[in-house]
């Protein structure tokens, strides 16, 4: 079997039922809802959640971003971070066996489509060890065939968070975007076909980082030595719990034994736990292995606020506090403004003192309805504005002239520092500007 490390045995990972499982069955329902259906969802006439990269927009729960937005972007994505390290602190690895986009599909459809297709774990093993026969033939060929369609459809999915999904399904997408969805789809069909756990054990950047994020406190899978060792069963009065049937191994999807003692392989899906339940539940025994910490194991206590979690909890408290102010203070819309390019200092007929500006206002409110702004100064005495009506649609952005007059005075210095204040539906901007006096003057941009 071709293989990433080199020592690779293929884990044919039994079909397993339980409490987890069913746990998990239930989760990936609610996250898989999430993920197929919120790129059809629009809200406010935009998508419900898009990054529009050529527009530089990100559309979000019926809110617009622009890079204007960068730095609420970016508290956004450390709160993400944090509450993943913050998640992680507590509960170790749930996030991988639960939650993991590549669980849920390796799960949800790889693996049930290879035991519909290909039997049992038992029968996998005896056709792969045998020749490449017809009957091999087939089912490779309708499981590779299903897998590809898998890949496609995933790889569709999360390009309808890039490029609408009614343009993207419908073939209305650049020519760029359908080559970019082939080669993600290519990558997915790639890791169910073949790599699925050599990307946890070799590749995934949060599962490199677990050690340093958990402690002997955080929770993880544990398997009862004392209660279960020593192994077989055989001498009813000597021997532990652990009869030895392996099932444990058999139903883990990263192909390792548990009763080894924690390994970093382990994504805590809790297969071996019902596993486990199972084989002694029917002996009338509990099971060996369950979600546990190291310090329990060993008799201390394990406390939800520990130096780690209280750090981690109070880091996510402040960027939700600096997220929400940042939100809070955003106005809708954005605008620059700089001195008409060529544009000296004009005197006028009548002797006023003339400057033009040009403004570039964009909407960035996401409702449909057309929105007006008002343009007013502030810290040019008598001035005159002269400024055309400003009305645009959603995520329209247009240019303006700003023309600004100022009565002569003898008091005037070269350059005038001001302020233009542009008023929107629900909110304001304040933008520098500087008012100049005499010809030649260099531009001053704002
Ligand atoms: S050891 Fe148990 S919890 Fe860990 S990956 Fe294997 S089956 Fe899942
Ligand atoms: S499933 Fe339980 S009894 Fe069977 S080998 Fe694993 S730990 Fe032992």
């Amino acid at each position: 079997m071709l293989n990433f490390a080199g020592n690779r045995r293929w884990v044919y990972a039994q079909q397993v039922t339980g409490y987890f499982r069913s746990l998990r069955h239930r989760t990936s329902i609610v996250l898989q809802l999430i993920l197929f259906v919120t790129p059809w969802l629009r809200m406010n006439g935009h998508p419900a959640l898009m990054v529009d990269l050529p527009a530089r927009r990100v559309y979000a729960l019926g809110a617009m971003f622009t890079a204007r937005d960068t730095v609420l972007l970016l508290l956004i994505a450390l709160f993400l971070a944090f509450a993943l390290f913050f998640f992680t602190s507590l509960f170790g690895r749930l996030w991988c066996g639960f939650a993991c986009p590549q669980t849920v599909f390796l799960e949800e459809w790889i693996r049930p489509l290879e035991h519909w297709i290909e039997g049992s774990r038992g029968l996998q093993m005896k056709r792969d060890a045998g020749p490449w026969n017809l009957d091999r033939l087939w089912r490779k060929g309708a499981k590779w065939s299903l897998y590809a369609v898998a890949a496609v459809g995933v790889s569709m999915t999360l390009g309808s968070y890039f490029e609408e999904a009614r343009v993207l399904w419908t073939g209305g997408a650049s020519s760029e975007m359908y080559w970019i969805v082939a080669i993600f789809a290519a990558i997915w069909f790639l890791d169910f076909a073949w790599f699925r756990e050599q990307f946890c054990n070799y590749l995934c950047p949060y599962a490199r980082f677990q050690s340093a994020l958990t402690d002997d406190e955080s929770l993880l899978l544990v398997y009862e030595t004392g209660r279960g060792e020593p192994r077989g069963g055989a001498d009813a009065v000597k021997a532990g719990r652990c009869i030895e049937c392996d099932k444990c191994v058999a139903v883990c999807p990263q192909g390792i034994d548990i009763r080894n003692g924690f390994q970093l392989e382990c994504i805590a899906c809790g297969a071996c736990i019902d596993a486990c339940d199972d084989v002694l539940g029917r002996l009338g025994h509990e099971g060996l292995i369950r979600y546990d910490s190291i310090a329990k194991q060993q008799g201390k206590k394990t406390r939800l606020l520990r130096p780690r979690t209280v750090a981690y909890g109070g880091l996510l408290g402040g960027l939700a506090v600096a997220a929400t102010a940042v939100l809070m203070a955003r106005a809708p819309f954005e605008s620059t403004v700089a001195r008409a390019p060529g544009s000296l200092f004009t005197v006028d007929a009548d002797g006023w003192l003339r400057n033009t500006y040009l403004m570039r206002i964009t909407n960035n409110d996401p409702a449909t309805t057309q929105m007006s702004y008002t343009v007013t100064i502030d810290g040019l005495k008598g001035a005159q504005v002269t400024v055309p009506d400003i009305r645009l649609g959603s995520a329209e952005s247009r240019t303006f002239p700003l023309v600004i007059r100022v009565p002569p005075g003898d008091d005037l210095p070269r350059a005038v520092p001001f302020h233009v204040l542009v008023n929107g539906p629900d909110g304001s901007l304040v933008l520098n500007a500087t008012f100049q006096t005499e010809a030649g003057e260099n531009d001053s941009h704002d």
